[in-house]
């Protein structure tokens, strides 16, 4: 797979450093409201990533966190409030509640649009011990230093600083904002906090060297980051407002303290707007997913939508738009189930060489940095081929679906009925199941997959269903 680095600002091929299984790091929410299909097409390109790796049959450990302290109204001034702490003001809940009210949300909604389960979801506040210790770190290396309780990352410690989003310290001063609310005591307007002291009035803290406080919001991505991953790993991702500061800040720590580059490849996607506006809740334009159901829209069918632009341009969402890519979504999954009717889908190894060639330009186009515009036409193709048959349009589209994860045999799922000869092996498995001969029961199972089913017991007997 070949990718986007925002860094070196060149599409690169992405080896994992270990030859096998590709680290993936996902900045996730801030769980202080809902997320929105915004949010979620950011999350959706972590989601993507995994996806192809594993389609190109790398292994993948995808980790990604849930902010749950230190994310400020104001990143670049030093008197904004901790968004958690605002949200449990307003509506009368602790910062602990409003978290897992909104972590579940954020579960339910990525669920709803196909966004698989990472290997970790890693929350800072579980995190605290790791992110003092690598303050401390910072601290020993002469890359912070502590005043009045908060210690502070020194940027001009690290001469790279800005090398992710131009904005170098010269760049910096420049276009320093004067009405800034900046702590006096700051070597340098652009240090940022790693850690904060704790007003008198704040509900999260923890005890510190430097006395009660909180850590700053880009410290938690280093800790995790380095704690489930390494100090070396392949790809990180986030929305482009990610990079200053947050992966700014990100590179300066973690660089500082091990003395060396971490992340491979740095992957960030444009914004989702509305009407030629950031969708965001300060602008009152967002749509939830739980919206889209509302309206009577599969949430995949978001998921399709988002494949017609390419992950780092900005995308316009417009409900015609958004309803047109359902109808296309009902119509690909009925397509399906009218295959399906047809026969079987038949393996790779006797497709026809007209399938190999989709499959060919189908991988081709998600291993060029995710060209998802370019997959969905040959998928388009494959659907109206007449060089391809019924049950090898089948395949080919299951397969495809292992990336686009769209659920697209829905339907021919839901239609499929077991044939008389499933149906009498199933009551005679349920006969000796309740003879409990086991023996038997495990045999007929064996049959059963044998044809390509998936067997479920419950207590009131086995059911099947058609795997693939
Ligand atoms: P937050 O929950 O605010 O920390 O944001 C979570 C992720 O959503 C971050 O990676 C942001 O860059 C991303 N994000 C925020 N707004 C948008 C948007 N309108 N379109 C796409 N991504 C966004
Ligand atoms: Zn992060």
């Amino acid at each position: 797979m070949r990718l986007y680095d925002s860094l070196t600002r060149e599409v690169r091929q992405v080896v994992p450093a270990d030859g096998r299984t590709l680290r993936v790091y996902s900045c996730g929410p801030t769980v202080y409201r809902y997320a929105h299909i915004g949010n979620m097409r950011t999350f959706m390109l972590g989601d993507l990533i995994a996806r192809v790796a594993r389609f190109e049959g790398l292994g993948v450990r995808w980790v990604m966190n849930i902010t749950d302290v230190g994310h400020m109204t104001d990143d670049t001034s030093d008197t904004g409030r901790d968004k958690m702490d605002l949200a449990a003001a307003d509506e009368g809940l602790t910062p602990f509640e409003i978290a897992a009210k909104y972590t579940a949300a954020f579960h339910e909604d990525r669920r709803a649009l196909g966004i698989g389960d990472a290997d970790v979801y890693c929350v800072a506040t579980d995190h605290i011990d790791d992110m003092l210790a690598l303050t401390r770190t910072l601290v020993d290396k002469g890359h912070a230093y502590e005043v009045g309780g908060s210690v502070y990352y020194a940027v001009e410690s690290f001469p790279e600083y800005g090398k992710l989003s131009g904005n170098t310290l010269a760049q910096l001063k420049a276009g320093h904002r004067q009405e800034l609310e900046i702590d006096p005591n700051k070597r340098h307007h652009a240090d940022f906090a790693l850690w904060k002291k704790a007003g008198p009035n704040r509900l999260m803290k923890w005890a510190s060297p430097w006395g009660d406080g909180f850590p700053g919001w880009h410290i938690e991505c280093s800790a995790m980051s380095m704690r489930y991953l390494g100090d070396r790993f392949d790809v990180h991702t986030g929305g482009n407002d990610l990079k200053f500061p947050h992966h700014e800040d990100e590179i300066a720590q973690s660089e500082g303290a091990v003395g060396h580059p971490v992340v491979g490849t740095w992957v960030h996607g444009g914004f989702l707007q509305q009407a030629g506006q950031k969708m965001a809740k300060s602008a009152r334009n967002i749509t939830r997913v739980t919206e889209l159901a509302d309206q009577g829209v599969d949430p995949l069918a978001f998921r399709l939508l988002t494949f017609g632009t390419r992950y780092r341009s900005e995308m316009d969402f417009r409900w015609e738009a958004m309803e047109g890519a359902n109808e296309r979504l009902s119509t690909l999954r009925r397509r399906m189930a009218e295959w399906a009717a047809a026969g079987p889908a038949p393996g790779p190894e006797a497709w026809s060489e007209a399938a190999r060639a989709f499959d060919g330009r189908f991988r081709d186009a998600v291993g060029d940095d995710l060209d998802m515009p370019q997959a969905v036409v040959v998928l388009s193709e494959v659907v109206t081929s007449a060089a391809v048959p019924p049950g090898e349009r089948r395949a080919l589209l299951l397969s495809f679906d292992e990336v686009l994860g769209l659920d697209l045999d829905r339907e021919a799922r839901e239609a499929w009925e077991p044939t008389a000869e499933m149906r009498s092996l199933v009551s005679e498995r349920d006969a000796a199941r309740a003879a409990r001969d086991f023996a038997a029961a495990d045999a007929i199972r064996d049959r059963l997959v044998g044809m390509g089913l998936e067997v479920m017991d419950a207590a009131d007997g086995t059911t099947v269903r058609r795997r693939g």
